[in-house]
Protein backbone atom coordinates (compact mmCIF):
# COMPACT_ATOMS: atom_id res chain seq x y z
CA UNK A 1 0.00 0.00 0.00
CA UNK A 2 1.70 2.78 -1.14
CA UNK A 3 0.10 6.54 -0.07
CA UNK A 4 1.03 8.16 -3.23
CA UNK A 5 -0.46 5.66 -5.66
CA UNK A 6 -3.68 5.33 -3.19
CA UNK A 7 -3.73 9.61 -3.67
CA UNK A 8 -3.74 8.80 -7.60
CA UNK A 9 -6.65 6.49 -7.05
CA UNK A 10 -8.38 8.96 -4.80
CA UNK A 11 -7.73 11.87 -7.30
CA UNK A 12 -9.22 9.74 -10.39
CA UNK A 13 -12.05 8.82 -8.52
CA UNK A 14 -13.20 11.95 -7.32
CA UNK A 15 -12.74 13.37 -10.87
CA UNK A 16 -15.29 10.38 -12.06
CA UNK A 17 -12.82 8.01 -13.44
CA UNK A 18 -12.84 4.84 -12.50
CA UNK A 19 -9.25 3.50 -11.33
CA UNK A 20 -10.21 0.59 -8.97
CA UNK A 21 -10.03 0.42 -5.38
CA UNK A 22 -8.10 2.59 -3.46
CA UNK A 23 -5.81 0.41 -2.10
CA UNK A 24 -2.42 1.98 -2.76
CA UNK A 25 -1.40 -0.53 -5.15
CA UNK A 26 -0.88 -0.19 -8.88
CA UNK A 27 -2.57 -2.38 -11.03
CA UNK A 28 -4.51 -2.87 -14.28
CA UNK A 29 -7.86 -0.62 -13.01
CA UNK A 30 -5.21 1.93 -11.83
CA UNK A 31 -3.39 2.23 -15.01
CA UNK A 32 -6.73 1.73 -17.05
CA UNK A 33 -7.84 4.71 -15.16
CA UNK A 34 -5.05 7.02 -15.35
CA UNK A 35 -4.96 6.35 -19.31
CA UNK A 36 -8.93 7.56 -19.24
CA UNK A 37 -8.03 10.32 -16.99
CA UNK A 38 -5.21 11.19 -19.74
CA UNK A 39 -7.24 10.94 -22.84
CA UNK A 40 -9.84 13.14 -21.40
CA UNK A 41 -9.61 16.56 -21.63
CA UNK A 42 -12.66 18.05 -19.62
CA UNK A 43 -13.71 18.20 -15.98
CA UNK A 44 -9.89 17.70 -14.36
CA UNK A 45 -9.85 20.24 -11.96
CA UNK A 46 -9.85 21.02 -8.58
CA UNK A 47 -8.71 19.53 -5.28
CA UNK A 48 -8.59 16.11 -6.78
CA UNK A 49 -5.90 17.59 -9.79
CA UNK A 50 -4.10 19.09 -6.97
CA UNK A 51 -3.78 15.86 -4.77
CA UNK A 52 -2.32 14.04 -7.95
CA UNK A 53 -0.28 16.36 -8.60
CA UNK A 54 1.42 16.10 -5.35
CA UNK A 55 1.65 12.62 -5.73
CA UNK A 56 3.50 12.87 -9.16
CA UNK A 57 5.79 15.19 -7.99
CA UNK A 58 6.47 12.67 -4.81
CA UNK A 59 7.02 9.61 -6.84
CA UNK A 60 9.91 11.65 -9.00
CA UNK A 61 8.12 12.26 -12.16
CA UNK A 62 7.42 15.83 -11.91
CA UNK A 63 9.50 18.75 -10.07
CA UNK A 64 8.46 20.26 -6.72
CA UNK A 65 6.58 23.41 -6.43
CA UNK A 66 3.12 25.30 -6.66
CA UNK A 67 0.61 22.22 -7.29
CA UNK A 68 -1.71 23.16 -9.99
CA UNK A 69 -5.76 22.68 -9.82
CA UNK A 70 -6.33 22.47 -13.66
CA UNK A 71 -4.80 19.73 -15.11
CA UNK A 72 -1.94 20.57 -17.47
CA UNK A 73 0.35 19.54 -20.27
CA UNK A 74 3.23 18.74 -17.42
CA UNK A 75 0.80 16.57 -15.48
CA UNK A 76 0.26 14.62 -18.58
CA UNK A 77 3.26 14.13 -19.30
CA UNK A 78 4.15 13.47 -15.82
CA UNK A 79 1.04 11.04 -15.48
CA UNK A 80 2.14 9.25 -18.51
CA UNK A 81 5.85 8.83 -17.74
CA UNK A 82 4.63 7.37 -14.59
CA UNK A 83 1.92 5.02 -16.40
CA UNK A 84 4.93 3.89 -18.19
CA UNK A 85 6.83 2.73 -15.39
CA UNK A 86 4.12 0.86 -14.04
CA UNK A 87 3.59 2.76 -11.12
CA UNK A 88 6.97 2.41 -9.85
CA UNK A 89 8.71 5.41 -8.13
CA UNK A 90 11.18 7.38 -10.39
CA UNK A 91 15.05 6.60 -9.41
CA UNK A 92 16.12 8.90 -7.05
CA UNK A 93 12.64 10.10 -6.24
CA UNK A 94 12.07 9.86 -1.89
CA UNK A 95 9.57 7.63 -1.00
CA UNK A 96 6.57 8.55 1.21
CA UNK A 97 7.98 6.09 3.82
CA UNK A 98 9.24 6.66 6.74
CA UNK A 99 11.99 5.32 8.51
CA UNK A 100 11.82 4.54 12.19
CA UNK A 101 14.83 5.89 13.78
CA UNK A 102 17.02 3.64 15.87
CA UNK A 103 16.24 4.04 19.54
CA UNK A 104 13.36 6.32 19.18
CA UNK A 105 9.95 4.33 20.65
CA UNK A 106 7.68 6.38 18.28
CA UNK A 107 4.29 6.45 19.49
CA UNK A 108 2.00 3.60 18.62
CA UNK A 109 -1.40 4.62 19.48
CA UNK A 110 -3.94 4.11 16.98
CA UNK A 111 -6.29 6.41 18.45
CA UNK A 112 -4.15 9.91 17.97
CA UNK A 113 -3.81 10.47 14.80
CA UNK A 114 -3.62 13.74 12.62
CA UNK A 115 -4.46 13.31 8.94
CA UNK A 116 -3.51 15.63 5.97
CA UNK A 117 -5.13 16.29 2.51
CA UNK A 118 -8.11 14.98 0.87
CA UNK A 119 -6.20 11.27 0.70
CA UNK A 120 -5.81 11.31 4.33
CA UNK A 121 -1.51 10.91 4.53
CA UNK A 122 -0.96 10.44 8.60
CA UNK A 123 1.22 13.02 10.19
CA UNK A 124 4.23 10.77 11.31
CA UNK A 125 7.06 12.94 11.20
CA UNK A 126 7.85 16.97 12.19
CA UNK A 127 11.10 18.60 10.26
CA UNK A 128 12.44 21.47 11.77
CA UNK A 129 13.75 24.18 9.19
CA UNK A 130 15.18 27.72 9.84
CA UNK A 131 14.21 30.98 7.87
CA UNK A 132 17.48 31.12 6.60
CA UNK A 133 17.28 35.20 7.41
CA UNK A 134 20.20 37.54 8.26
CA UNK A 135 21.29 38.32 11.72
CA UNK A 136 19.70 41.36 11.67
CA UNK A 137 16.49 40.86 9.63
CA UNK A 138 14.68 40.08 12.56
CA UNK A 139 15.77 43.31 14.60
CA UNK A 140 13.28 46.03 14.80
CA UNK A 141 10.55 44.08 13.08
CA UNK A 142 7.22 42.39 15.52
CA UNK A 143 6.76 38.62 14.47
CA UNK A 144 3.33 39.14 12.76
CA UNK A 145 5.39 41.76 10.18
CA UNK A 146 7.91 39.01 10.11
CA UNK A 147 5.23 36.07 9.38
CA UNK A 148 3.69 38.63 6.58
CA UNK A 149 7.17 38.97 4.78
CA UNK A 150 8.13 35.07 4.78
CA UNK A 151 4.64 34.60 3.61
CA UNK A 152 4.42 37.13 1.06
CA UNK A 153 8.20 35.01 -0.55
CA UNK A 154 5.83 31.62 -0.26
CA UNK A 155 3.11 33.05 -2.28
CA UNK A 156 5.60 34.92 -4.99
CA UNK A 157 6.92 31.39 -5.64
CA UNK A 158 2.92 30.52 -6.47
CA UNK A 159 2.03 28.86 -3.49
CA UNK A 160 -1.37 29.07 -2.43
CA UNK A 161 -0.17 30.06 1.22
CA UNK A 162 2.91 29.86 3.63
CA UNK A 163 4.48 26.77 3.22
CA UNK A 164 5.15 26.11 6.63
CA UNK A 165 2.93 24.80 9.58
CA UNK A 166 4.61 27.45 11.29
CA UNK A 167 7.07 30.04 12.30
CA UNK A 168 8.81 30.27 15.59
CA UNK A 169 10.00 33.73 16.63
CA UNK A 170 13.79 34.61 18.22
CA UNK A 171 11.05 35.47 21.31
CA UNK A 172 9.52 32.37 21.90
CA UNK A 173 6.09 33.28 20.20
CA UNK A 174 5.05 30.52 17.94
CA UNK A 175 2.57 31.93 14.70
CA UNK A 176 0.93 28.87 13.30
CA UNK A 177 0.82 28.66 9.01
CA UNK A 178 -1.10 25.92 7.24
CA UNK A 179 -3.34 23.89 9.12
CA UNK A 180 -1.90 20.81 10.29
CA UNK A 181 -4.85 18.94 8.45
CA UNK A 182 -2.87 20.48 5.06
CA UNK A 183 0.09 19.01 3.34
CA UNK A 184 2.77 21.92 4.04
CA UNK A 185 5.06 22.99 1.25
CA UNK A 186 8.64 22.81 2.92
CA UNK A 187 10.65 19.39 2.34
CA UNK A 188 10.70 17.89 -1.17
CA UNK A 189 8.95 14.68 -1.18
CA UNK A 190 8.00 13.99 2.25
CA UNK A 191 5.72 17.03 2.28
CA UNK A 192 2.58 14.39 2.81
CA UNK A 193 2.43 13.22 5.76
CA UNK A 194 5.06 16.00 7.59
CA UNK A 195 4.68 18.97 9.83
CA UNK A 196 7.16 21.78 8.88
CA UNK A 197 8.16 24.74 11.66
CA UNK A 198 10.84 26.96 10.47
CA UNK A 199 12.60 29.13 13.40
CA UNK A 200 14.26 32.61 13.00
CA UNK A 201 18.10 32.47 13.62
CA UNK A 202 19.66 35.39 15.65
CA UNK A 203 22.80 34.32 13.54
CA UNK A 204 23.03 34.15 10.07
CA UNK A 205 23.34 29.99 9.12
CA UNK A 206 26.70 29.64 7.41
CA UNK A 207 27.62 26.34 8.57
CA UNK A 208 26.67 23.27 10.62
CA UNK A 209 26.52 24.28 13.95
CA UNK A 210 24.63 23.41 17.58
CA UNK A 211 21.51 24.70 17.51
CA UNK A 212 22.27 27.26 20.53
CA UNK A 213 24.53 28.89 17.61
CA UNK A 214 21.52 30.42 15.89
CA UNK A 215 18.65 30.01 17.83
CA UNK A 216 17.67 31.87 21.09
CA UNK A 217 16.65 29.41 24.19
CA UNK A 218 13.50 30.66 23.72
CA UNK A 219 13.05 29.65 20.50
CA UNK A 220 14.35 26.19 21.20
CA UNK A 221 12.14 25.63 24.26
CA UNK A 222 9.28 26.87 22.09
CA UNK A 223 9.63 24.69 18.98
CA UNK A 224 9.99 21.40 22.04
CA UNK A 225 6.87 22.33 22.66
CA UNK A 226 5.38 22.86 19.16
CA UNK A 227 6.88 19.02 19.14
CA UNK A 228 5.68 17.59 22.17
CA UNK A 229 2.54 18.92 21.18
CA UNK A 230 2.59 17.07 17.63
CA UNK A 231 3.64 13.70 19.05
CA UNK A 232 0.75 14.01 21.41
CA UNK A 233 -1.51 14.70 18.87
CA UNK A 234 -0.27 12.52 16.27
CA UNK A 235 2.03 9.33 15.49
CA UNK A 236 5.02 11.08 15.35
CA UNK A 237 7.91 8.17 14.24
CA UNK A 238 10.80 11.39 13.09
CA UNK A 239 12.14 14.08 14.09
CA UNK A 240 14.33 15.28 11.61
CA UNK A 241 16.39 18.41 9.92
CA UNK A 242 15.51 19.77 6.32
CA UNK A 243 19.12 19.28 5.43
CA UNK A 244 18.58 15.00 5.47
CA UNK A 245 16.03 15.76 2.62
CA UNK A 246 18.09 18.28 0.63
CA UNK A 247 21.53 19.67 0.28
CA UNK A 248 21.22 22.24 2.71
CA UNK A 249 22.28 23.64 5.94
CA UNK A 250 18.48 24.16 6.85
CA UNK A 251 18.43 24.43 10.14
CA UNK A 252 21.62 25.16 10.74
CA UNK A 253 22.33 21.82 12.97
CA UNK A 254 22.26 18.01 13.00
CA UNK A 255 18.47 16.96 14.22
CA UNK A 256 18.93 13.37 16.39
CA UNK A 257 15.26 12.42 17.18
CA UNK A 258 16.22 11.76 20.26
CA UNK A 259 17.51 14.62 21.62
CA UNK A 260 14.15 16.61 20.25
CA UNK A 261 11.20 14.06 21.31
CA UNK A 262 9.46 14.82 24.58
CA UNK A 263 11.07 13.00 27.57
CA UNK A 264 9.95 9.41 27.98
CA UNK A 265 9.45 9.31 24.63
CA UNK A 266 12.73 7.65 23.34
CA UNK A 267 13.19 4.17 23.65
ZN1 LIG B 1 14.25 24.13 5.38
Amino acid sequence: MRQDIRALQAGATALGFSAGPEDGLWGPRTEAGMLALLAAHEGRWGDAVEQMHQAIIDLGYLSAGPVSRVWTPELDRGLRALVEADGMPRAGAIVEDVTVSPGWGGWVSHEKQVLQGSAGYLVSMFVLHTTATSATWWKGKSNQQMFEEVRSWHLANGWRDIGYHGLIFPDGEVIEGRAWSEIGAHVIGHNAGSLGYSMVPVKTVTHMGAAEDFYTAATLEAIRGVIAKACNATQIRRIAGHNEFANKLCPGFKVEDSAWAPTGWAA
